[in-house]
């Protein structure tokens, strides 16, 4: 495997970009994938975000569509993404690695305006990166031809199968000319993402990798039991002793980030919250702000946090133990990145205990306790009180979360796990 871009059989104009970047030598899945897509075959990527996926179709996709040129509403590349978010970062990337060449992109995703990006369709577009909900719709309105697609990415598959995406999937491939470049990325490989492989990729070449054990295993691990009336005095106390430069904080239900956005702006500090059912110029905006820095505490929900790349993370804090313990994975992994320094905290509630047990089995050892001035549980009626209706409601909870969202999903919903791949950062 080689360490150095130039090997790879990038183009001069490509590599000045990659160094302007700051990327002095690929990561493992660019080693792997980038000369088999250069050579037009057909990849299955198993990698998570983090181990730099994107650049490892990014890269020699623009190669390969360098020299041509893009007709009217007939884009010549399509990228699905499941969310906005990682659309637009994706979207990103071909801004920062293209600099240099004169392709041209448009970004087709649902919360922004419709008649901006049927106009950007309509010049002609290299790269079309979108949402399988709005690029379906474009579709059948009539906006968009498909059969000039040369080259179709499926970026995060276990996501896009975790928020009810994969019959889109199947729609939208079965649209595009069959001769065609197909890669798919995933963390995982369920047997629904297996089955799509099978059907719509041609004799692909699978490349895999681990999360690199540097992005992690820098993140020290920290758990306070409370009850829920204290959650909040808690967090706050936590936020203050720490040295907390910019955090994530968790909340497995929605309506729980806007009241702990107002409190934690009443208490001074600069918070905002993220989750689905924010418009979308604000969800970017938010999240704009958070990475300048101008925004310090990032209240979110597991989707709408995914895959979001923030430097220098210093910390996560879980306000609920995650329903879904390879959530718990996904958010921590918010921090401690590219090496650096990261703590992640969780408060838990005595109701949520079973879900304690379902993290500690899955990240394979107990996180250490820590107790919080003012922060005991009180073993209020609210925490102790009726256990059955408290499993009831969990139990619907977790059906709730089961039957998936549409849209961009914002309700977590689970999150095929690592298999045995336990992230080297957690064992
Ligand atoms: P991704 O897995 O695509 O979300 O990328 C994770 C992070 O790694 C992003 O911040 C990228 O900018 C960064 N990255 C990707 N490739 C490289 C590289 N070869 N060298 C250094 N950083 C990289």
């Amino acid at each position: 495997m080689t360490d150095s871009f130039e090997e790879l059989g990038l183009s001069p104009e490509l590599l000045e970009s990659i160094a302007a970047c700051g990327y002095t030598k690929p990561t493992p899945i660019q080693a792997k994938a980038i000369p088999h897509i250069l050579m037009m075959r057909d990849v299955v990527g198993l990698a998570q975000t983090g181990t730099g996926k994107t650049a490892g179709f990014t890269l020699p996709m623009i190669e390969i569509l360098t020299g041509g040129r893009a007709k009217a509403r007939m884009p010549r590349s399509l990228i699905l993404s499941p969310t906005r978010e990682l659309a637009a970062q994706i979207a990103e990337n071909f801004d920062q690695f293209g600099q240099n060449s004169k392709l041209t992109k448009a970004l087709l995703i649902g919360g922004s305006s419709m008649d901006k990006q049927i106009k950007n369709m309509e010049r002609g577009v290299d790269v079309l990166i979108a949402t399988p909900g709005r690029l379906i719709d474009l579709f059948e309105r009539g906006n968009i031809l498909l059969n000039d697609i040369k080259i179709l990415v499926i970026d995060e598959a276990d996501r896009m199968l975790d928020m009810g995406f994969i019959p889109d999937i199947e729609k939208i491939a079965g649209l595009l000319p069959v001769t065609r470049q197909t890669l798919l990325f995933s963390a995982t490989m369920a047997p629904e993402i297996k089955k799509l492989t099978e059907k719509f990729l041609s004799n692909p070449r699978e490349v895999a990798v681990s999360p690199p054990a540097s992005t992690a295993v820098t993140v020290e691990q920290f758990l306070v039991k409370t009850d829920k009336r204290s959650k909040n005095k808690v967090l706050g106390q936590i936020i203050k002793d720490e040295n907390v430069k910019n955090a994530f904080i968790f909340c497995n239900r929605k309506r729980d980030i806007d009241s702990l956005v107002g409190w934690l702006k009443k208490g001074g500090h600069n918070a905002a919250g993220l989750h689905g059912d924010m418009a979308q110029n604000i969800r970017t905006e938010t999240l704009e702000e958070f990475k300048s820095g101008k925004i310090k505490l990032l209240v979110c929900s597991d989707v709408a946090a995914r895959g979001i790349d923030v430097q220098g993370t210093s910390h996560v804090f879980n306000y609920d133990v995650p329903m879904n313990p390879d959530d718990y994975v996904h958010r921590i992994g918010r921090t401690g990145r590219a090496g650096e320094k990261g703590r992640a905290w969780m408060l838990m509630t005595p109701a949520e205990d079973k879900f304690l047990d379902a993290v500690t089995k899955r990240i394979g050892k107990e996180i250490e306790e820590k107790t919080i001035k003012g922060g005991e549980a009180q073993k209020s009626k609210t925490d102790q009180g009726n256990l059955s209706q408290k499993k009831e409601n969990k139990q619907k909870d977790y059906k709730k979360k089961k039957s998936h969202k549409r849209d961009d999903g914002d309700d977590s919903s689970d999150v095929k796990g690592f298999g045995d791949d336990v992230p080297a950062f957690l064992r």
